[in-house]
């Protein structure tokens, strides 16, 4: 068997026909090399908001294995349009969804979990074509229902294929030219990175930087594969998402990431017991919300406030969840805020380097930005602030920091 390339192409790399012939550009590659390519697609850009706003036109709630079945057409349109392009263009290819690969997922309708990928079929079928037009971001579970791997999920699918065909790179290709140290489009003097780790991309993509979905880094990691970020619209190399080496750990600060879709609940007066804890978030838990930062007060007269933060989209689900649970958590009052945004520091190099935290809280507070709550890892300083301060404040912590190498 010929050696597999797996491409990936984001939304507005297939936004409109101009664009999908540049992507055919960057399939010829491999091609004329004489490599078999698959090449994984997202839904044009902007289609599954459109496709999320129609259903909730529809519904206030809508089903979530009917919303599955709706939002994963957007892949199902760009892989056929794509493909039909492609055949005029004389390559031997054709469209393949997630349930005919079959991409075996959990039933986790809207975040599910990739269980299983039948490579033996792909590589059947790269018998007979040179190239495979993969969806992204669908998948179907062991009831034959499709699913989808929550937004920016199609990363997830193109490094999982990569991993599954022991491919030792997956290209994922989008509309800026690599990894950032942040945004690019936020702040204007963020660096291409030419390498990033493994733990320092997971940590940027769960923090906000929505460049690679956390899952697909995860993946990578597990699987080996080094990940190659890089534009679909010129030739230059990109970043590559890679292990850890010595270079990076002498940079104190690789990037500087944000996320706006937060939201903080505070329940008020919890009676502070063993269990307390366990009672909040295990229901929180079990309906697949993910809480990142979670603060207890010390307590007073037996009384404590906590307070923690949930994805901005699942605040209304954990406020109802939360006020149905009142009598049994026993807590006096429910607080919450959407006006709130998370901005992180990430950096390898920190494990080593002391002194990340006061340098970050000196440039918040010289720009008067309030710290509502922080939150550390070995690589990682998280701020929560008031959203409308969210570009300073990434811009001053990316003028603090960005660029820093060790001295001595
Ligand atoms: P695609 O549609 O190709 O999947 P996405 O919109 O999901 O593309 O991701 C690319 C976007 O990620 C960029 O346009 C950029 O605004 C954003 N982004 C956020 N943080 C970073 C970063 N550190 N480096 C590069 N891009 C970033
Ligand atoms: N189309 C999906 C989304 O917009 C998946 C992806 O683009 O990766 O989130
Ligand atoms: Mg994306």
């Amino acid at each position: 068997m010929k050696n597999i390339v797996v491409q990936k192409f984001g939304g507005t790399s297939v936004r409109n026909l101009e664009c999908m012939r540049q992507v055919l550009n960057n399939v010829r590659r491999p091609l004329a090399n004489g490599d078999k390519v698959i090449v994984v697609l997202s839904a044009m850009a902007g289609e599954t908001n459109r496709l999320l706003a129609l259903a909730k036109e529809w519904s206030p709630a809508p089903d979530v294995a009917e919303l599955d079945s709706l939002v994963s057409t957007g892949e199902q349109i760009s892989v056929a349009l794509f493909a039909i392009m492609a055949k005029d263009e004389g390559i031997n290819c054709r469209s393949v969804l997630g349930f005919q690969v079959p991409i075996a997922t959990n039933d986790s309708h809207g975040k599910a979990r990739i269980e299983s990928i039948d490579s033996e079929k792909l590589v059947a079928m790269l018998e007979e074509y040179d190239v495979l037009v993969v969806a992204g971001f669908q998948g179907v579970d062991d009831h034959g229902r499709i699913t989808t791997l929550g937004r920016g999920g199609s990363d997830t699918s193109a490094v999982a294929v990569a991993a599954a065909l022991n491919a030792q790179i997956c290209e994922i290709y989008t509309d800026v030219p690599g990894v950032f140290t942040t945004d690019p489009n936020m702040c204007s003097e963020a660096r291409k990175l030419d390498r990033i780790s493994y733990d320092e991309m997971l940590e940027m993509a769960s923090m906000g930087a929505k460049v690679l979905q956390i899952r697909s880094v995860e993946f990578a990691k597990k699987y080996n594969v080094i990940v190659h970020v890089r534009s679909t619209f010129s030739d230059e190399p990109g970043t590559l998402v890679t292990q850890e080496d010595t270079v990076m750990e002498s940079v104190k600060v690789a990037g500087v990431a944000y996320d706006k879709d937060q939201a903080q609940v505070t329940l008020v007066g919890v009676v502070d017991e063993p269990g307390v804890c366990a009672s909040i978030f295990t229901p929180i838990a079990e309906k697949k919300i993910l809480v990142d930062m979670i603060v207890q007060n010390p307590s007073r007269e037996g009384l404590t406030d906590i307070t923690f933060t949930v994805p901005r989209a699942d605040l209304d689900a954990t406020l109802k969840l939360m006020e149905g649970l009142k009598s049994e958590i026993g807590f006096k009052a429910l607080l919450s805020d959407k006006e709130v945004a998370k901005v992180s520091v990430i950096g390898v190099g920190m494990r080593n380097h002391s002194g990340v935290a006061a340098q970050a809280f000196r440039a918040m507070r010289d720009e008067n930005i309030n710290i509502l709550m922080i939150s550390t890892s070995e690589i990682k300083l998280t701020c929560l602030i008031e959203d409308k301060y969210t570009e300073l404040a990434v811009r001053t912590l990316h003028q603090t920091f960005v660029g820093q190498h060790i001295v001595g």
